[in-house]
C-alpha cells in the first residue's frame, strides 16, 4: 500500500443574512460565512487536503469563484467531485481530520452530524473522519469573531500494484 498525506487550510468572513454551513451541516447562528459557494470553510479545507495529496491542484483551479456554475454551490457536493477525481487517479481516502477555529458558536452539539456528513461525501466510515473545534482564546480574527478558519489533513491510499512502479 502506498499512501500520501495532504494539508488544506481556508478562512471565510462572517456575514449577516446567510446560513452558517460547516461540514455540510447548517449551524444555528446569527451570521453565516461570505463566499461564492455556501462558504463551507471546513469542507473547502478537506477538498484542498485531498487535492494536495493526490497532486491534482487546488479548489481555486477546479471551482473558480468567478464561475457562475459554482454560485451558491453546496460544498459537500463539490467534495464528492474531488473524491471522484482522486479515485480516477487511483487514490482512495484513508482518513480525514479537521480542525475548525472559531470563537463562537459552540459546535459540540453538531459534531456527530458533521462527521456523518463528511463521511458520506468521502465514501468512508465515520471512524475515518475527525472533526474538532477550538478557539484562539479571543486572539486574532477568529478570536474577534470576524470569521472562521479551518485546517484539514487527509491520508490517501492506493494499492502498490496500481502505482505504476
Ligand atoms: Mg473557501
Amino acid at each position: 500500500m502506498t499512501s500520501r498525506v495532504g494539508l488544506g487550510f481556508d478562512a471565510h468572513r462572517f456575514e449577516p443574512g446567510r446560513p452558517l454551513v460547516l461540514c455540510g451541516v447548517v449551524v444555528e447562528y446569527e451570521f453565516g460565512l461570505r463566499g461564492h459557494s455556501d462558504a463551507d470553510v471546513a469542507t473547502h479545507a478537506v477538498m484542498d487536503a485531498i487535492l494536495g495529496a493526490a497532486h491534482l491542484g487546488d479548489i481555486g483551479e477546479l471551482f473558480p469563484d468567478d464561475d457562475p456554475r459554482y454560485a451558491g454551490a453546496t460544498s459537500v457536493d463539490l467534495l464528492r467531485q474531488v473524491v471522484a477525481l482522486a479515485a480516477a487517479a487511483g487514490w482512495g481516502v484513508g482518513n480525514v481530520d479537521v480542525v475548525l477555529v472559531l470563537q463562537d458558536p459552540r459546535l459540540a452539539p453538531y459534531r456527530e452530524e458533521m462527521v456523518a456528513s463528511l463521511a458520506a461525501a468521502l465514501g468512508v466510515g465515520p471512524d475515518a473522519v475527525g472533526v474538532k473545534a477550538t478557539t484562539t482564546e479571543m486572539m486574532g480574527f477568529t478570536g474577534r469573531g470576524e470569521g472562521v478558519a479551518a485546517l484539514a489533513v487527509c491520508l490517501l491510499v492506493r494499492d502498490e500494484a496500481e502505482d505504476g512502479g
